[in-house]
């Protein structure tokens, strides 16, 4: 079966077997040498072999919240091996990573000074070297996204958001998602669902970007429990990629609360927590917290699940959060007390928040930290 093409926001090769593009696309590209980012895991299960192409170097040294010094030395990497592109293979910390190397070695400082909120959008040129990424998880979407989610020097979790951080082309094909456990497809699955409520749920003015969102929420939503349970599931696994995809493409409408608080709690050096796990928690909650803001984005996600209304979200959400087994408790994630102290005021500043539907402050990051626990 040959690919489709999408052109929205970058070129995407979608399909099964696409991965068989990925030596045309890279001479079409003009990359010679490619140095590849991925991380220890996809590594120690072969799939860079996937790939079927001469690396020049692989940089594979990723943690699951990329850091600034895994960027750096993925830099080096890049450098001492004299390479002129960029695969980013994996889920969302590899591709985001890639998004920091490539450019990192065109762009001096610390990369804190080209996070959004430091009035990095302005700095960021096109001066680039080429990227293509091909993901291995159906959550992030970072595959089509302008954003990548970096820890800085110092720990706090920024995003580095412009157009040209976009990868300059992507490979979404499902069969590489096959083997992700189920923990993670559902945990990586509930990501793409947050993405696409909470877009959708953003007050900004970009009705293509909310049909895309709506259609995306409800693709997820009926094929996420089959990709848990059914994990071989070409079909189930092929929509969530492109559901995936699709919450991606919309959140240029920017995100909301759920991210607000889950990106700190994210960067807490000591528990490693998913990401996508967090969102799920945080949902039913945003969702309650928003939900008179905005009646008629409650109606329309409602709509989208098969929810009878939409007083039923909530309690909704944390049911498929227990069909497709993930925890629906901050607790269940061993999360403490303790750990929330710091939390509301960098909720506050994250980038995601101006585009909450409805204003938060400090004190009602509080008390959804604490409905969470
Ligand atoms: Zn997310």
């Amino acid at each position: 079966m040959s690919s489709s093409l999408i052109s929205y926001l970058t070129d995407v090769h979608f399909g099964c077997g696409a991965i068989a593009e990925l030596p045309a696309l890279l001479s079409s590209l003009n990359i010679s040498r490619p140095l590849l980012v991925t991380d220890k895991g996809l590594s120690a299960l072969g799939m860079p072999d996937r790939l079927q192409v001469d690396l020049a170097a692989v940089h594979d040294d990723v943690p699951t919240n990329p850091t600034e010094s895994s960027v750096v030395a993925g830099a080096n990497t890049y450098s001492a091996n004299s390479c002129d592109g960029i695969i980013a293979l994996g889920g969302g910390s590899p591709i985001d990573c890639a998004k920091g190397v490539s450019l990192k070695v065109t762009h001096p400082g610390p990369l804190k000074d080209y996070a959004l909120i430091h009035g990095g959008l302005a700095k960021i040129t096109a001066d680039k070297p080429p990227l293509i990424a091909i993901p291995t998880t159906a959550g992030t979407g970072t595959e089509v996204g302008r954003g990548a989610l970096i820890t800085v020097e110092g720990g706090t979790k920024l995003g580095i958001i412009s157009k040209h951080i976009i990868p300059t082309a992507s490979i979404c094909d499902p069969e590489l998602t096959v083997g992700l456990p189920p923990r993670l497809t559902a945990a990586t699955g509930v990501d793409a669902i947050s993405h696409c409520v909470e877009t959708y749920s953003s007050p900004k003015f970009n009705p293509v970007a909310d049909a895309i969102a709506l259609d995306g929420l409800s693709r997820a939503w009926q094929h996420l429990p089959i990709a848990v349970s059914q994990p071989e599931n070409l079909e189930a696994r092929s929509e969530m990629m492109l559901a995936a995809m699709q919450g991606a493409l919309a959140f240029q409408k920017g995100l909301g609360l759920i991210h607000s608080l889950s990106h700190p709690m994210g960067a807490l050096p000591h528990r490693s927590l998913h990401h996508g796990e967090l969102n799920g928690v945080f949902m039913p909650h945003v969702l309650r917290f928003n939900a008179q803001s905005c009646p008629d984005k409650m109606a329309g996600i409602a709509n989208a699940v098969g929810a009878a209304s939409s007083e039923d979200l909530p309690q909704f959400f944390t049911e498929f959060q227990q069909v497709i087994a993930l925890p629906i408790s901050l607790s269940e994630m061993g999360v403490e007390p303790v750990d929330l102290e710091t939390i509301p005021p960098l909720a506050i500043a994250d980038h995601s928040t101006p585009s909450n539907p409805r204003k938060a402050i400090e004190s009602d990051c509080r008390e959804i930290l604490q409905a969470a626990l």
